[in-house]
């Protein structure tokens, strides 16, 4: 079983205020009713193609996986990525993260900023949000197996995200041991 109250929080949550939070967390919610996303996994780049952006794969130079062209209303996601979903579904939503939330500023990727912890917990709330992984948590806790790895297995197949995501949202619902 696992239980609120889990010990893996991450920096970034902690860095946001809970207004803050709820302010993007109400925005993914907006977004998944407007384009229809209601059933998992989630499609980012369907809410991205609706908001009138486009999703190209490029070589991306760096060891960035991600870019926003503002200006183009493009979102870039390196070529290595173009077989790999779950990884990039997580590199779209958390761009248009920063297309959202992030108005006019462009630090850059890779820095450790408010900017890049708003876009990674805009991220999580939009590919998983909390109601679907309390469900998913319960259905889990009625099951046989227990491990905390094939938990977060489970997570990774039905949101289609990566395992690093899906510990990390863990964390933040305060799920754990
Ligand atoms: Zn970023």
């Amino acid at each position: 079983m696992y239980y609120r109250g889990g010990r893996y929080l991450e920096r970034w949550v902690m860095a946001l205020t809970p207004q803050r939070k709820k302010e993007i967390e109400n925005k993914a919610q907006e977004l998944l009713v407007k384009h229809g996303q209601t059933k998992l996994p989630i499609d980012p780049k369907a809410v991205v193609e609706g908001e009138g952006l486009s999703v190209f794969y490029e070589d991306i130079v760096g060891n960035c996986t991600g870019l926003l062209d503002r200006e183009n209303k493009r979102i870039i996601v390196d070529s290595d990525l173009a077989g790999n979903l779950p990884h990039a579904n997580c590199v779209i939503a958390h761009e248009l993260g920063h297309y959202f939330l992030n108005l006019g500023t462009a630090k850059g990727e890779g820095a450790e900023n408010d900017d890049e912890y708003e876009a990674n917990y805009f991220a999580h709330t939009l590919l998983m949000p909390a109601p679907y992984v309390e469900k998913l948590v319960e259905i889990y806790n009625e099951k046989e197996e227990t491990a905390f790895d094939s938990l977060v297995q489970y997570l990774c197949y039905m949101f289609q995200v990566t395992e690093r995501k899906a510990r990390h949202r863990l964390g933040e619902l305060r799920f754990g041991f």
